[in-house]
């Protein structure tokens, strides 16, 4: 499932070849993805400019020069595939790739400047909304969003007072959206094996420097991947092949069974279900 990096990665790919483009046909080929499409969708985008393409927590958001802003959510399987004269570029490659195939291309974005932008989706799990721009920030996916992990609402004072008195672990309040927005399984369960704390230690009662340092890594760790993505679209003119750049960073997630590579600990990575989800762990460094 695309995370954070992997959606700021998407975006950072898509930026050039939409942002100040106009839509000169917009194509949806079904009613629905994960919901259904708005009735005006085609007619709304038809024509429209994208000023500017951002990113909030997971979604992308093509800030328009009407009164809406298109929405857009990758859900476990949606990617984008960019074609131009001078050839096909996939913005983003993710941990488990789905090959674009073209019974699962939903919606096509053609802009005058001539770039095609198909909307891949296997599984349908990503959707597209227009919301108006002026109330954005009220509606329902964005009112209760917590901090992007890279700004600076997000540090140690704020876990500290949103995690006071919770015996939940990081692990599953590091996945609350209320909390702060946009972290996923991948990138928590990296963190918290970098900042050596156990995902099941109650959170409230996890020290004040331990935040700091956790807060630090959790940036550290975005900003590797981030970088990470930015480069496998630079390098994707030289490249003839499929990316998958990311799975070779990670250190535990999906790693169980293999030796800690913290420095010396001797620990072995361990799965285990939490909240119904794969943690990976070292039940002998993270404490
Ligand atoms: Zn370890």
């Amino acid at each position: 499932m695309p995370e954070l990096p992997e959606v700021e990665t998407v975006r950072a790919g898509l930026a050039p070849v939409l942002e100040g483009q106009r839509l000169a046909r917009v194509e949806a080929r079904r009613p629905d993805l994960r919901f259904p499409l708005p009735a005006n969708f085609v007619q709304q985008l038809t024509g429209a400019t994208i000023v500017s393409l951002t990113r909030r927590a997971k979604y992308l958001l093509a800030h328009l020069d009407r009164e809406d802003t298109l929405v857009m959510h990758l859900g476990m399987s949606g990617r984008f595939e960019i074609a131009r004269p001078e050839g096909a570029v996939r913005a983003g490659e993710f941990h488990y790739a789905v090959d674009p195939d073209p019974k699962h291309a939903h919606v096509v974005f053609d802009t005058e400047a001539g770039a095609r932008v198909t909307y891949y989706d296997p599984r349908r799990f990503g959707y597209m909304a227009l919301v108006n721009s002026a109330t954005l920030t009220l509606h329902p996916w964005f009112a209760g969003l917590g901090p992007e992990p890279l700004s600076e609402g997000f540090d140690a004072d704020h876990l500290k007072a949103a995690w006071a008195g919770r015996k939940q672990g990081p692990k599953t309040l590091l996945l609350d959206q209320r909390i702060v927005a946009g972290l996923g399984n991948i990138y928590v369960c990296e963190a918290l094996h970098r900042a050596r704390i156990s995902p099941f230690r109650p959170a409230g009662k996890i020290t004040r420097p331990r935040l700091v340092r956790l807060v630090e890594i959790i940036r550290a760790v975005l900003t590797e991947a981030i970088a990470a993505g930015g480069s496998t679209l630079r390098d994707y003119a030289k490249a003839d092949g499929a990316l998958g750049y990311f799975q070779h960073s990670f250190r535990v997630y999906d790693r169980a069974g293999r030796p800690c590579p913290n420095e010396a600990c001797s620990g072995t990575i361990a799965r285990q279900v939490q909240s119904g989800r794969s943690t990976f762990h070292c039940p002998v460094c993270q404490r």
